[in-house]
């Protein structure tokens, strides 16, 4: 008996834990499971050798550190699962191997009995055996003779359709359904699984729990759940500590419904969103996101600065449909890698770009009576007091806490301005300042859920010391084609209701929570559902220069979809009522 371990990569393998563990994480977890069933396979006295094949160079060092052989997938002539396993068979049985059982290398609750009662089977009924996963639907083992190599068919249901296939020819088949085999690490829910109720081995044992994730990973407890509710209930905000169990909670709809509930008592019926024209007001950055269109190098547009005469006739327009925002955009610093925007600004008669926002900001102010609110990035707290003379709030994205995503390979890599701790800054900051202040997370671009509750957590903090944070935005990221992520996978639904409503219950009803409506068309009433109560900014005028591919929603049926979940939509303005109605603090006098 030949056993055969088929493993992608160390690095590669489950893509669908990325949600609760960093690439190192994964990483790690799949070399400790993988020593766990080499151990058992390697160990077990039925079984004369053991073969890892893999395209991971990493792997073939785990192999003969485990006691196993190494097949080197690249070398072989099939890609994908199915081809990869096919071959290796082959080798193995052109090597002399009579039966094989191949076990995958995320199933570490495997045990010695489990592979005994599998050779058992076979040795009773012959055929091709199956050991199964605990829905019956995969094969997380596969045993026969190499007179009876099966056609494979992993993937979806690929316990029914090895036995369907088996069946058809006339062949035995046997499906086994033992506990060690029952748990395959995939998805979230089966690492938790793993941490609360089997027994892994050794390895992966030891890794859970010195790396903390088996403290990390596991739910909250309905003890503690209660006292999650009850303290929302009471209008106090959570711990740090019960906040950062949220991650683990993989159960969407309890999150969504205690979201609901905690955002009624804030805000009751009412939805609101700005009526705004969103000025572009330069496309030149020198950051490089990896997901970003807005920022344009200046050989792709014509004109560094929007001209100010461009902007105000803009801002007039919209303020004739209703309009009483307008939104300046702009990407970071562009004075500092590109000569053309040297040159513009010298000729518009400024040393920075800071100062051109400030005087198209202050002449939009006095000659259209749009309330400006300025996006302008990192700043200092003597920027922040210029623009604040000229503008109703202003704001800031986080995007993340996570230093990790400006590491090489990661989205943020070569933007200095992503840096979390000078985001935070600008932040504290704002506050010092007292400036009404936006800021919110990106979703979607690498980080875990883990990650996410950090970043809400950082945003908490520094509304915590000043109270100046009016409102948080959950952006789903977009992959947009010509960026380096235009092949990343954007988050699902779930995973953006599972964050709007983590936010609700981190901020307490009294915070406005916002997700922008043109990222999730025809799925409003359940981002409603989730705990917003902000739709932000809406141009029935402008397009999103930032998603210029996603149009905002007609008013009407913003109205109309906001109806459907059971709320009222109420403009507001770039300040929100309980800054606006306290001037002395928040506003300049000239505002
Ligand atoms: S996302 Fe913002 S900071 Fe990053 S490149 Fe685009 S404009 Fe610049």
């Amino acid at each position: 008996m030949h056993a055969l371990v088929p493993l992608k990569s160390l690095d590669a393998a489950k893509s669908r834990l990325a949600e609760i563990l960093t690439p190192a994480e994964r990483s790690a977890l799949v070399e400790a499971m993988v020593r766990d069933v080499l151990a058992v396979l390697v160990e077990h006295a039925g079984i004369e050798s053991v073969t890892l094949v893999s395209s991971d160079l990493a792997a073939h060092t785990l192999a003969a550190e485990c006691g196993a052989s190494f097949i080197d997938e690249d070398k072989l002539q099939g890609t994908g699962l199915n081809a990869v396993v096919s071959e290796s068979v082959e080798l193995l049985a052109a090597g002399g191997a009579d039966s094989i059982l191949i076990v995958h290398g995320d199933v570490p609750a495997l045990q010695a009995t489990d592979v005994t009662a599998a050779l058992q089977i076979h040795a009773e009924s012959g055929g091709l055996v199956i050991g199964t996963d605990i829905d019956s639907r995969g094969s997380n083992l596969l045993l026969f003779t190499v007179k009876d190599i099966p056609e494979f068919h992993y993937g979806e249901d690929s316990c029914e359709r090895h036995a369907r296939w088996a069946q058809d020819l006339g062949r035995q088949v046997s499906v086994l359904r033992h506990s060690g085999l029952a748990l395959d690490i995939d998805r979230p829910n089966d690492l938790q699984q793993l941490i609360g109720d089997a027994n892994p081995g050794q390895h992966t044992r030891e890794y859970l729990l010195q790396s903390g994730l088996a403290s990390r990973l596991l739910p909250p407890s309905a003890d503690q759940w209660q006292q999650i509710a009850h303290a929302l209930e009471e209008g106090e905000l959570l711990s740090d500590a019960q906040a950062l169990s949220l991650a683990a909670v993989a159960d969407t709809a309890a999150l969504v419904e205690l979201a609901g509930t905690v955002r009624d008592r804030g805000h009751g019926n009412v939805i609101t969103y700005s009526r705004k024209v969103f000025i572009p007001l330069s496309h030149l950055c020198r950051d490089v996101c990896h997901y970003c269109t807005f920022a344009q190098t200046p050989r792709k547009i014509e004109q560094a600065f929007m001209p100010v005469e461009d902007v105000l006739e803009l801002c007039r327009q919209g303020a004739a449909m209703g309009c009483q925002e307008a939104l300046f955009t702009l990407g970071e610093r562009p004075e500092l890698r590109y000569k053309a925007a040297r040159e513009a600004l010298a000729e518009l008669g400024f040393d920075s770009t800071l100062e051109y926002v400030r005087y198209v900001a202050e002449r939009v102010l006095k000659e259209t009576g749009l309330l400006p609110h300025i996006n302008a990035g990192c700043m200092t707290a003597v920027e922040i007091a210029e623009l604040r003379q000229v503008s109703a709030s202003m704001g800031i994205m986080l995007e993340s806490a996570s230093e990790r995503l400006c590491q090489k390979g990661m989205p943020h890599y070569g933007s200095p301005d992503k840096d979390p701790a000078l985001r935070l800054q600008t932040l504290e900051l704002a506050g010092q300042a007292e400036v009404p202040f936006t800021s919110g997370i990106l979703i979607g671009i690498g980080e875990t859920r883990r990650e996410r509750i950090e970043s809400l957590l950082a945003l908490r903090a520094v509304h915590r010391r000043h109270g100046h944070l009016q409102e948080v935005i959950v952006q789903n990221f977009r992959a947009k084609p010509g960026t380096l992520m235009a092949a990343a996978p954007e988050p699902d639904l779930e995973d953006l209701l599972w964050t709007i409503a983590a936010a609700r219950l981190i901020f307490g009803g009294q915070m406005n929570i916002q997700a922008p409506p043109n990222l999730s068309p025809g799925v409003l009433p359940q981002l409603v559902a989730a705990g917003i109560n902000d739709w932000g900014g809406v141009s029935p005028l402008t397009p999103d220069h930032v998603n210029p591919e996603a149009p905002w929603p007609h008013l009407d049926s913003l109205a109309r979809e906001t109806a459907a979940a059971g709320k009222f939509l109420d403009q507001r303005l770039t300040i929100y009522p309980a800054y606006a109605t306290e001037p002395g603090r928040w506003l300049d006098r000239a505002l």
